[in-house]
């Protein structure tokens, strides 16, 4: 019977959440984020204009920041993600027709 490692099982290390790290990458599509940029664009984008999965996750160019503002309308969020899950009123295709787009 092997049972090394079982007694160290409560030896969770702590994780430290850096509110201002600025070393984060994110998908102008969807918000997700990433540590760099070649692992954030060799996933598929499940909001990619073309459809769910048609394309990879899209550098956003843009610093991140406290808030964003879409390009079209200047809708705010305080999350990428929460501004590009919502449909645009504005959109170049139609009103609705696509996601808020994030202003660089
Ligand atoms: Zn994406
Ligand atoms: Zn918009």
């Amino acid at each position: 019977m092997i049972a090394t490692g079982s007694e160290k099982c409560c030896s969770k290390k702590k994780k430290i959440k850096k509110n201002y790290t600025m070393s984060n990458f994110y998908c102008e599509y969807c918000g997700t984020k990433s540590s760099n940029i070649s692992s954030l664009t060799a996933n598929s984008c499940h909001r990619h204009p073309l459809g769910a999965g048609k394309g990879k996750h899209k550098l956003y160019e843009g610093s991140e920041k406290s808030q964003y503002s879409c390009k079209y309308c200047g809708t705010s969020s305080t999350a990428l993600s929460s501004l590009t899950a919502n449909s645009c009123h504005r959109h170049p295709n139609g009103t609705g027709k696509g996601k808020h787009s994030p202003a660089l």
